[in-house]
């Protein structure tokens, strides 16, 4: 088996016309842990839900393992589905409610037993196995709902949120615990967030969906240093990515990135690689992305700083706000709120006074097309010896 659950091109159309899925093509390999992440309302349910069994298709196929399940029961499926609210039966002890799906199957009630104090050692329940739902910690009682799901061996592993009825503390446990007790068992997992903190440090690779398709695929490496569209960028990475528009012009390998009181010279290989991506574009409408950590901030007393070409703005530092290990400053350039992430506890910068933006060494950029919102180039800004220069940065390579 070198796929343990496949949607070929999947359509939904919901009765009413919402298209809530438009044509995912998703691959999850066997043992791997795949998250869904989008705003709300991109289709992720809907596809966990046609995965389950629990949603009719509309069109393409859905396989589970080898086989083709479009027209195979929920519970022929070899899936287990754990919800957002779970509910677990209030009268049943621990014991009792992960046994449920084993009782309901006709599972032989010596064999009930054994398997129920197995999957209870594994969550770290066995000393809770007497208890009600009502004595249980939140986190126990979610473990117990896992417990149920998992205790009749499924091969995949559906999941909807399990961890958004728990307080931040406990999610934080909790995402690590999973993880864990994922890896013990051996199965697949299919995982559902919007939060994309749990997308990151859950996931093998994440699915970044976007009103109804599937926008990219990728370790969460890969979705974080190359977004693939304006969409993916918004999504991943907290603080969100520093989006701007502007116009690019293209000279001599050279190309110009002007906003509203921000412009940026890109030359050597990185100009040239952007140039060449802006090629048969009908428009030359661009949309900057660069990270809040990628910026640095400098104390200026002109208006308008042109210190250099790793300068890319000038603006009034609105709020700086202190984070612990890092500060993050917000600062008007023109209309946009430019955001830039210091680790310094003290840049020398406070609220209400004029600043440089500037590229800090390394900085990586992505130039997307303002029409498709796709990315249409990267490139970092690489010190060496002879100063700092540009060049192209694709497929999360290192520099
Ligand atoms: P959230 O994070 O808010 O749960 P989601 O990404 O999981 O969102 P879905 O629940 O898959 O999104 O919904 C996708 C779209 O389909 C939404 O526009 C939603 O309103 C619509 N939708 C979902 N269920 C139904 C339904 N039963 N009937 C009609 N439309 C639906």
């Amino acid at each position: 088996m070198t796929v343990a659950v496949e949607t070929k091109d999947v359509w939904k159309t919901y009765p009413g016309g919402v298209r809530a899925v438009r044509g995912a093509d998703i691959r999850i390999e066997p043992g791997e842990l795949m998250v869904l992440v989008g705003p709300s309302g991109c289709g992720k349910t809907t596809i966990l839900r046609m995965i389950a069994g629990l949603e009719r298709i509309t069109a393409g196929e859905i396989l589970v393992g080898d086989r083709v399940v479009n027209k195979v029961a929920p519970s022929k499926r070899g899936v287990a589905l754990v919800f957002q609210n779970f509910a677990l039966y209030p009268h049943k002890t621990a014991a009792e409610n992960i046994a449920f799906p084993l009782e309901s199957a006709g599972v032989p009630k010596s064999e009930i037993q054994p398997r129920v104090a197995a999957v209870a050692e594994m969550l770290e329940l066995t000393t809770q196995l007497d208890r009600r739902p009502g004595e249980l910690s939140g986190g126990q009682q979610q473990r117990v709902a896992l417990g149920r799901a998992i205790v009749r061996n499924p091969s995949v592993l559906l999941l909807d949120e399990p961890l958004s009825n728990l307080d931040a503390r406990l999610r934080v446990v909790m995402r690590t615990e999973l993880k864990r007790i994922q890896r013990a068992i051996g199965s697949t997992a299919v995982y559902v967030t919007h939060d994309q903190v749990e997308a990151m440090t859950m996931g093998d690779r994440i699915v970044v969906m976007n009103d109804g398709v599937v926008d990219q695929i990728g370790t969460p490496q890969e979705v974080y240093l190359t977004p693939a569209s304006v969409a993916v960028a918004k999504t991943i990475g907290s603080p969100a990515m520093n989006l701007l528009a502007g116009v690019a012009s293209a000279t001599g390998g050279a190309v110009r990135i002007e906003g509203d009181e921000w412009a940026l010279e890109l030359d050597g290989d990185g100009g040239a690689h952007v140039a060449r991506s802006l090629e048969g574009l009908a428009g030359a409408r661009v949309v900057l992305g660069v990270r809040p950590v990628d910026l640095d901030l400098r104390a200026s007393a002109a208006p308008r700083d042109e210190g250099g070409p790793a300068v890319l703005a000038s603006g009034t530092c609105l709020t700086a706000e202190p984070l612990g290990s890092e500060t993050l400053y917000n600062v008007t350039v023109a209309k946009e709120l430019v955001r830039v992430l210091r680790y310094e506890t003290h840049v020398g910068i406070r609220e209400g006074e004029r600043a440089s933006v500037a590229l800090a060494p390394g900085a990586r950029l992505h130039v997307f097309d303002e029409t498709s919102g796709k990315r249409l180039a990267g490139v970092a800004l690489q010190a060496d010896g002879m100063g700092a220069r540009w060049r192209p940065y694709e497929n999360a390579d290192p520099l």
